[in-house]
């Protein structure tokens, strides 16, 4: 049986190339010339990889309706070589988290996980934490969950998997373990709380962060990622996280996040806002 959390096995060699047989999530897919597909996918093995499709528009059978966006497929392909593309032969749907381009709560959502990802990720860069993360993101996003809640939980992990979990446990200055009498401020410069008596001494501004939103989000650092889709958040949490979220990232990529500024734009709740 197909399976989404697969690995790479390899098909066949011939010669210097040898081919191999992946599970993947499409990041990004342009046409290039009259025919092709230029590919960009995403894979537990070897990371981000981008490859070429030959013929992909006009072929009926080997690739029609499945080389799009947020897809998840069986890749069959060689491994990039002298900084050239990879050769994409063939690919197979394992799922294709319709949702996510159906939808447009779903779509900005699994657009801003799908940029997060083409910002930390090299080329050819296998992580074994990041492949199930974004699998599990767009699962929970196809089947109906709340598109902000797994936005807060899949960048908390995120920023874990790529070497920069935001540290809310004690206060940077004074060590003090998170406890109910305080209040915290994260500084996304730094990546940590500060309490309120350290934070009166920084020049620089920070986001406010409630005791509430801390434990939500300590717990989403230590849970299973089968167990994280439980965790609730408060309106009031998601908006926090939200807004500290989006200036931690700001401030780790030295950019900004583009399709961030479509969140804002769909939610009447208003709880996509983050300024
Ligand atoms: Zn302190």
């Amino acid at each position: 049986m197909l399976d989404i959390h697969q690995t790479s096995t390899a098909v066949s060699d011939r010669g210097s190339k040898q081919q191999l047989e992946s599970a993947a999530i499409i990041l990004d897919c342009r046409e290039h010339g009259e025919s092709d597909l230029i590919v960009t996918f995403f894979c537990r093995d070897h990371g981000r990889l981008t490859g070429i499709a030959k013929g992909a528009k006009r072929s009926k059978k080997r690739f029609v309706n499945k080389l799009e966006i947020f897809t998840s497929l069986l890749i069959r392909h060689t491994m990039p070589e002298n900084r050239r593309l990879a050769f994409i032969a063939e690919a197979e749907l394992l799922k294709s988290f319709l949702t996510l381009r159906q939808d447009i709560s779903c779509y900005t959502t699994a657009n801003v996980i799908r940029e997060c990802i083409l910002l930390a990720t090299q080329e050819m860069e296998g992580d074994e934490q990041l492949y199930p993360l974004l699998i599990w993101a767009f699962t929970s996003l196809d089947s109906g969950r709340p598109p902000q809640a797994i936005l807060i939980l899949f960048l908390i992990r995120f920023f874990t998997a790529i070497g920069y979990s935001p540290q809310l446990r004690r206060c940077l200055n004074c060590s003090q373990e998170v406890h109910e009498r305080e209040t915290y401020t994260f500084y996304t410069t730094v990546g940590t709380i500060r309490c309120s008596n350290c934070s009166k001494r920084e020049e620089s501004s920070g986001t406010p962060l409630s005791l509430g939103t801390i434990k939500s989000l300590t717990a989403a650092q230590d849970q299973p990622l089968d167990r994280l889709q439980r965790l609730q958040l408060s309106p009031h949490s998601q908006k926090e996280a939200l807004s500290f979220l989006h200036h931690y990232g700001r401030q780790l990529f030295q950019r900004e996040i583009i399709s961030w500024s479509f969140l804002d734009t769909i939610s009447s709740k208003n709880v996509y806002r983050s300024r």
